[in-house]
């Protein structure tokens, strides 16, 4: 049986060989450990490992696990699709927001955040125009950027995005890269700085997403194993 302190030590020998081969620094990449469908339980051991950071897709699933574990040190990640109408639980319970695709949503999560907090989004791109996902097309992304950064309780931090089966990852992530770049003009100098994230690479392509920037891995499989 394959332990979980030895599923984040190839992880992480994964991590350390792409950054080392592409010139990226280790910390530029932020392991988030999804965790959708493992217990809490388990969540707890790869906490005692080191990760600080997960990512849970089901918000009811979300909110019992986060308030079992009721650790405050960790940092949650909000990585499903996002009803408009738990909009207030999201903004009060997760300290990053990376599924946002429209400005409803956005101003949703601005009015009904905690006043002593500012929620960290990021913009979900759908870079393949998959009809079966979620995430803004790219030529929307501009407006959207432009519209979100306004918004006082939320700090736009960057893109995220998933890519469809069929995508090559190395030209789907360089894609996003480059959105990333162009987006950045978009938005007022003083915002620009905290333009700083690409959320993208999983267990199967994490490779090709350190390649072409990923500052934020989201990796389920590769840490926990097999969902149930
Ligand atoms: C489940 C999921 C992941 C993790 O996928 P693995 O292939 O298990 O690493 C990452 N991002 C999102 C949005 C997911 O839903």
């Amino acid at each position: 049986m394959t332990t979980l302190a030895q599923r984040l030590a190839l992880l992480q020998n994964r991590i350390e060989t792409s950054c080392a081969s592409n010139a990226r620094a280790l910390g530029d990449v932020q392991l988030i450990g999804v965790s959708k469908f493992q217990a809490a339980q388990y969540v707890i051991e790869a906490s005692k490992l080191g990760i600080t950071d997960f990512g849970e897709n089901y918000l009811q699933e979300a909110l019992l696990k986060i308030d079992t574990i009721g650790d405050k040190t960790l940092t949650w990640h909000f990585i499903g699709s996002i009803q408009s109408n738990k909009t207030r639980v999201i903004a009060e319970s997760f300290n990053w927001v990376h599924t946002v695709d429209r400005l409803k949503i956005a101003q949703r999560l601005s009015k009904q955040c905690p006043s002593n907090k500012e929620l960290n989004v990021l913009l979900q791109v759908n870079i393949d125009n998959d009809p079966n996902k979620g995430g803004v097309s790219s030529e929307a992304c501009a407006d959207l950027v432009s519209q979100i950064s306004k918004l006082p309780q939320l700090k736009l931090r960057g893109l995220m995005a998933i890519l469809s089966q069929d995508t090559d990852p190395r030209v789907g992530y360089e894609t996003v890269a480059q959105l990333h770049r162009e987006l950045k003009e978009t938005l007022s100098p003083e915002l620009r700085p905290n333009w700083d994230t690409l959320s993208m690479g999983m267990t199967q392509d994490l490779e090709q997403a350190i390649a072409a920037g990923a500052t934020m891995i989201r990796v389920g499989t590769a840490l926990f194993g097999p969902r149930e």
